[in-house]
C-alpha cells in the first residue's frame, strides 16, 4: 500500500531556544490530517544525490481533536552539519514540503495502569506535549512528565506543561544536568535520577521513552533492574538517518 503523502506549507519558523525551532506548518493537499498524539511525521525532503532525503519528526500538536487537524507543529533541534537541519533552520514561510504518516506507537493505550512516567529529553518531549489533552480522559491514572535538559533556558513549552500539571492526576518535573544550582522547580540531574525518587513499581506503572537513543537505553535499563518487562516501556528513539 504506498503511504498516505501530503503536501503542507509552511506558516511560521520560530526559534524557541538558541537551539530549537518550532515549525507549523498547514496542511494544502489533502488538507485535513488525522493522526494519534505521539505520533510522528516523515519528510521527504530535496536533495543532490538521487535518493530525497527522509527525515522524521514527532507531531506536537496541542489540540484537543486530532481527527482532521489542518496543521502541524514540530520542534527541531540543531544538528551541526545536518542537512534536515539546513533546511529546516532556513526554510522561509510559503515554502512547500512532502510530508508521510503518521507513524509510530508511542501513543497512550486504552487501559493505562495506576502511573505512567512520560520521560523525554530535547525536543523529545513534543510526542507529550501532542497528548497533554488527552490526559484528562484517565482520571485513575497520574501522569509524571519528565523534561530533560542541560539548562532552563533549553526548555520549552513549560507553560503547556505547567497548565497540565494543575490538574490532579499530572505532575510535571523539569530536571537539568548542567545547572550550577537547580532553579526554582527544577530537579538538578538527569531524568533517571529524577524518575528513581519516584520509586517506580513494575506492579503499577509504565514507562514512555522519547529522545535520545542513550538517554532512552539508560532510561530502559534502569527500568530493568526495576523489574519492568519489554511491554511496559514504550520507546522510541530519535535514531539517526543513515543516509
Ligand atoms: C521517530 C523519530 C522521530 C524524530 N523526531 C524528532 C523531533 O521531533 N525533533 C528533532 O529535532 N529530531 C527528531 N528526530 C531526528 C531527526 O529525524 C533527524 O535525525 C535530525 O533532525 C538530524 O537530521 P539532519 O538531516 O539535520 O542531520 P544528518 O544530516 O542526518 O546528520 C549530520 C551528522 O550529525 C550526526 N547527527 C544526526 N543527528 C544528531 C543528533 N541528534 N545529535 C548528534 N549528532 C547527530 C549524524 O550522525 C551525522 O554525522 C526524530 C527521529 C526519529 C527516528
Amino acid at each position: 500500500m504506498p503511504l498516505p503523502s501530503y503536501q503542507v506549507r509552511l506558516l511560521s519558523n520560530e526559534a524557541i531556544t538558541d537551539k530549537v525551532r518550532k515549525l507549523v506548518f498547514e496542511f494544502i493537499e489533502p488538507n485535513e490530517f488525522t493522526y494519534k498524539p505521539g505520533q510522528f511525521v516523515s519528510f521527504v525532503l530535496p536533495n543532490d544525490e538521487e535518493k530525497p532525503l527522509k527525515r522524521s519528526y514527532s507531531i506536537a500538536n496541542l489540540e484537543k481533536n486530532s481527527d482532521g487537524t489542518h496543521y502541524l507543529e514540530i520542534v527541531i533541534a540543531y544538528v551541526e552539519g545536518g542537512r534536515a537541519t539546513e533546511i529546516f533552520f532556513n526554510a522561509k514561510t510559503g515554502s512547500e514540503f512532502e510530508v508521510t504518516g503518521p507513524f509510530g506507537l508511542l501513543t497512550l493505550l486504552e487501559e493505562l495502569p495506576k502511573r505512567v512516567f512520560l520521560i523525554g529529553t530535547g525536543t523529545g518531549v513534543a510526542p507529550y506535549r501532542s497528548m497533554l489533552n488527552q490526559l484528562a480522559d484517565y482520571p485513575n491514572t497520574e501522569f509524571h512528565i519528565l523534561f530533560g535538559a542541560q539548562f532552563l533556558h533549553d526548555m520549552f513549552y513549560l507553560d503547556d506543561f505547567y497548565q497540565a500539571a494543575k490538574a490532579e492526576n499530572v505532575f510535571f518535573y523539569p530536571c537539568v544536568s548542567r545547572e550550577e544550582l537547580a532553579p526554582e522547580n527544577c530537579t538538578r540531574g538527569y531524568v533517571q535520577d529524577a524518575l528513581l525518587t519516584l520509586a517506580p513499581c513494575a506492579e503499577t506503572d509504565m514507562a514512555y521513552l522519547c529522545g535520545n537513543p542513550n538517554m532512552v537505553d539508560d532510561v530502559f535499563n534502569v527500568l530493568k533492574e526495576q523489574n519492568f518487562g519489554v511491554k511496559q516501556v514504550k520507546r522510541e528513539k530519535y535514531v539517526f538517518s543513515k543516509f
